[in-house]
């Protein structure tokens, strides 16, 4: 093989790195193998979905036995991916099993400090009772040249990394049916 000058420096550089940092700190930087692993249907039942925590938006499989979450790993056959995940994808999983995971209504009453756990049957009214009224407040019917628009201009509304595909697009309906016109998702901001 002829070696030029580049390939040289090239060589020697990445060699002598890789020694370098074997030998002082026992860090080993050679490529190693990966391979992604078959998936097996007899575990339980695969649904495919999309990552939700960036705008890369990457297809995921996520295999559920008897309702619960037992594994998440990319999806081999979409486009975007072809089966890898970043480290925050191939962590997905951890948005279902989580023991920090609030899974209780907590209210914090105005001026108050303390956090009062609540039942979702008390909150849900209050939640709808209060959009309600902020979007009667604020509901827009036609623009300042006569033209009917209905927006609601006084909410806004922000779907956070924990929300998937799905549940973005339910949300997303509701809120273009309530006029909202700003809405957003962290994965494009
Ligand atoms: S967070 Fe990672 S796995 Fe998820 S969509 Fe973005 S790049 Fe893909």
């Amino acid at each position: 093989m002829k070696l030029d000058r580049r390939k040289f420096l090239l060589a020697t550089g990445v060699t002598g790195a890789s020694a370098f940092l074997k030998d002082l700190f026992g860090v080993d930087i050679d490529p190693s193998e990966a391979y992604a692993q078959e998936h097996d249907s007899r575990r339980g039942k695969i649904t495919s979905t999309i990552c939700p925590f960036c705008g890369v938006g990457c297809g995921m499989l996520v295999t559920n036995i008897g309702g619960k979450i037992v594994n998440v790993e990319g999806d081999p056959d979409h486009p975007i991916n072809q089966g890898a995940v970043c480290s925050k994808g191939a962590a997905m999983y951890q948005i279902s099993n989580n023991p920090r995971r609030l899974d209780k209504v907590l209210y914090r009453k105005p001026g108050a400090t303390e956090w009062e756990e609540k039942e979702w049957d008390w909150a849900i009214p209050r939640i709808a009772a209060n959009i309600k009224r902020t979007r009667d407040a604020g509901f827009i019917r036609k623009d300042s040249r006569g033209r009917t628009v209905n927006r609601t201009e006084n909410i806004a509304c922000m779907g956070g990394a924990a929300l998937d595909n799905e549940e973005c697009y339910t949300y997303s309906k509701l809120c273009r049916a309530m006029g909202v016109v700003y809405l957003e998702h962290q994965a494009r901001i």
